[in-house]
């Protein structure tokens, strides 16, 4: 479940911790599939001796920038975390890759589902990430027009478009439905049928949801810590998202949230605020295929 703000988090965090340092040794990999490429025995001729001079993030990817030209790429998926450590803390079991620093401390990913997944990229495979993703929503380049356009002739439903990474970068499960709600719209409605207002509005929520999250370092639900090893905050501020479990009603109408199925994902809605022809007497026209 990481997402943008989950993966923002953690490269800030390991920014303020490991930039200038020396990765001077694999101390431990079991967990040889986690590494997509180069070979494993590349992985291991190639990064020890390597600086880290940057870290970033592209859409779900913690992005550490190294001297030569390589960037180590790493995919969180669905329980993965990236976290700097003292000496003489221990790895557990479910910490697959250690890399140790030139002043004894550890980057430890930890990944107790083992879905997590780790590149080392030379330039032109950092385009190529880069090029399979789309917009990033909290870059300053990303305008409610930029999203617009993303939506414009697509019979595509909401959520699973929104889902879509090569569409828009960073979104998940979590702050889909986070969105959705406070745009008042509903995960099936399609791309193409909304208004220029519901676009500003969706627009907004995505913006501010993504901000807020971020902000609180992201969502902890069970694996998910920041680069400091800690939870995170936002679960707390959730409006929606596994609200069935717990019977919180809309903060805004005070209806029961409810949970459907969009796309094979747990989606949660206000069935009042989030009304598929919300806003009109009938259904929305396709406009044009275009
Ligand atoms: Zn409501």
């Amino acid at each position: 479940m990481p997402e943008l703000p989950e993966v923002e988090t953690a490269a800030r965090d390991l920014a303020a911790q490991v930039i200038g340092r020396q990765i001077v040794a694999i101390e431990k990999l079991d967990w040889e599939r986690m590494i997509e490429t180069p070979t494993p025995a590349e992985f291991h001729a190639l990064l020890p001796g390597r600086q880290i001079v940057a870290v970033g993030r592209r859409a779900k990817w913690l992005l550490l920038t190294l001297d030569a030209g390589w960037t180590l790429a790493i995919h969180l998926r669905m329980s993965g975390s990236v976290s700097v450590h003292p000496p003489d803390m221990p790895a557990d079991v479910y910490t697959h890759l250690v890399l140790r620093l030139d002043d004894e401390r550890r980057i430890f990913f930890h990944d107790t589902r083992k879905f997590g997944r780790v590149r080392l990229l030379d330039a032109a495979g950092l385009v190529l990430l880069d090029q399979r993703h789309g917009p990033e929503p909290l870059s300053e380049t990303f305008t409610e027009e930029v999203l617009a356009a993303l939506l414009r002739g697509r019979r595509a439903q909401l959520k699973p478009l929104l889902l879509n990474q090569a569409v828009l970068a960073g979104l998940g499960n979590i702050y889909v439905d986070e969105s959705l709600w406070r745009a008042r719209l509903h995960p099936l409605r399609l791309a193409a049928s909304l208004t220029q207002r519901e676009i500003a509005a969706l627009y907004e929520a995505i913006r501010t949801v993504l901000t807020q999250a971020v902000q609180n370092k992201g969502s902890t639900l069970r694996d998910y810590r920041t680069g400091y090893g800690q939870s995170g905050e936002n679960q707390h501020y959730f409006m929606v998202y596994g609200k069935t479990n717990v019977g919180q009603p809309c903060s805004r109408c005070g209806t029961a949230i409810v949970r459907l199925v969009v796309g094979q994902r747990g989606t949660h809605i206000c069935p009042q605020c989030q009304q598929i022809y919300a806003g009109s007497t009938e259904p929305s026209g396709l406009d044009s295929p275009a």
